[in-house]
């Protein structure tokens, strides 16, 4: 198929055959049913391919997953049933106990808990690093038990814009992935892969859904990165498991399929964080106007970036797609065709002028979530990061006067006409 993003987002990763249904079927089966039990029994070993439980593979959740290994260019990809779930296998199928991970520490506030907290508990280590940090700084975080590094493209909250190929050259140089969280730039503004990532994460709750209709997430690998090379630092993917029949992952599966095939045979097995073929559905609809409406949420939130900045009562603006922002030249690299819809800024007043500001907006609802189509805010201060006081607020880099805008899909006019009413309010 054609390699354009818009077409990929249409009709990728499903071709109907001769009178076969043109939507993706909703294979709403906990089983499949076999003539044999030898037939199945090949199935058991990865000697065949083929559906027998949802826990680990269902044609509905399949044909989703390959359209999005296909919008970001990897060789396999599968469907969790969250963006937690997507981030905790991508790292815990190559890092496990006495193991340890470089991470950014401009990453969303559920990631590094998951790492830095029950990841830690389960006993792998990770060092984090800003993303702006020198080559050298980057350098002597790794230690010889590194797995893996991560960072996100365009971090939730704090907006940074990640420089993948300093992070990618710095993994290469220690015989390590780069697994990046690509949730939202979304494949239509980066494509992680291309820059030197290997395996890309996504919380599809987020603009992949985006309708704020279902939790989900992915994992894609890129097949580019040789475990075998690397054997020493990998045995899960280049030693037999024993728990499947003494399977060699990366030997059977090769650089394409190792990742994801194990992923799916051991941790879908064992945590069954599975999408329902239901999510898939619903998330296969998000995608199908995923360029359309990405180009939407750049084009707004960039009319409202550029709205707040010239306003006398807001303090500051932190959205890349501006000229004097601290990452713009990393953006207009990795994001030339736009840095999505949030947008972050103070409202001068502080806290309380940020929250009276909240409450007065009429389009913009407050909600714990972003990238949607209807607008939404969140004021960390007082709901997220609520249990903080200014000072850990201040080390977690979040101001008590940051509002979070994702800017979504009404006419630009109004969300700004909305902003001034508010604005003039306070
Ligand atoms: C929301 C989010 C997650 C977590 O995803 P869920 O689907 O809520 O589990 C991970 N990474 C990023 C960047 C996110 O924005």
């Amino acid at each position: 198929m054609s390699d354009h993003i818009e077409t990929l987002c249409v009709q990728g990763g499903y071709r109907p055959g001769n009178g076969e249904p043109r939507q993706i079927p909703i294979v709403q089966s906990t089983t499949f049913k076999y003539e044999s039990s030898a037939a199945m029994g090949k199935l058991f070993d990865l000697e065949a391919e083929g559906y027998f439980y949802s826990r680990l593979q269902n044609p509905t959740c399949d044909h989703v997953a390959a359209k999005i290994a296909a919008l970001e260019g990897g060789t396999a990809a599968m469907l969790t049933s969250s963006g937690q779930a997507a981030n905790f296998y991508a790292v815990f199928n190559i890092a496990s106990c006495g193991d340890h991970v470089v991470a950014s520490s401009s990453i969303y506030g559920g990631t590094y808990n998951l790492f830095a907290v029950t990841m830690k508990r389960m006993g792998v280590e990770f060092t984090f690093v800003s993303p702006d940090c020198a080559p050298e700084e980057l350098e002597a975080a790794f230690r010889p038990n590194t797995k893996a590094v991560f960072g996100e493209t365009i971090a939730n909250p704090a907006l940074t814009v990640l420089d993948i190929e300093k992070f990618a050259r710095a993994a290469h140089a220690h015989g390590v992935p780069l697994i990046v969280d690509n949730t939202f730039a979304t494949p239509v503004l980066c494509r992680p892969l291309r820059w030197g990532a290997d395996i890309v994460t996504h919380s599809t709750t987020k603009y992949m859904d985006g309708h704020a209709a279902a939790l989900g997430g992915a994992i894609v690998d890129g097949g580019q990165f040789d475990w075998m090379a690397h054997a020493d630092k990998f045995p899960g993917l280049c030693t037999p498991d024993g728990s499947y029949h003494g399977v060699t992952y990366a030997q059977r599966f090769g650089k394409e399929g190792a990742f994801i095939t194990k992923a799916t045979a051991q941790l879908m097995r064992d945590f069954g964080s599975m999408m329902s073929p239901q999510s898939a559905f619903l998330l296969n609809l998000g995608l199908e106007s995923l360029h359309v409406r990405m180009a939407r949420h750049c084009e707004n939130g960039q009319a409202v970036a550029e709205y707040l900045q010239r306003h006398p009562k807001i303090t500051w603006v932190r959205y890349s797609g501006l000229p004097g922002d601290p990452y713009h030249e990393t953006a207009r690299k990795y994001l030339p065709n736009g840095v999505c819809g949030v947008v972050s800024f103070g409202v001068r007043g502080g806290r309380q002028a940020a929250e009276d500001f909240m409450g007065r907006l009429r389009l913009g609802t407050i909600a714990t979530h972003v990238a949607d189509a209807r607008t939404c805010c969140l004021h960390p201060a007082s709901s997220t990061h609520r249990q903080m006081n200014d000072a850990e607020l201040a080390a977690a880099g979040v101001s008590p006067d940051l509002v979070r805008l994702s800017v979504g899909l009404e006419s630009k006019e109004d969300l700004i006409a909305d902003l001034e009413q508010a604005l003039a309010a306070v």
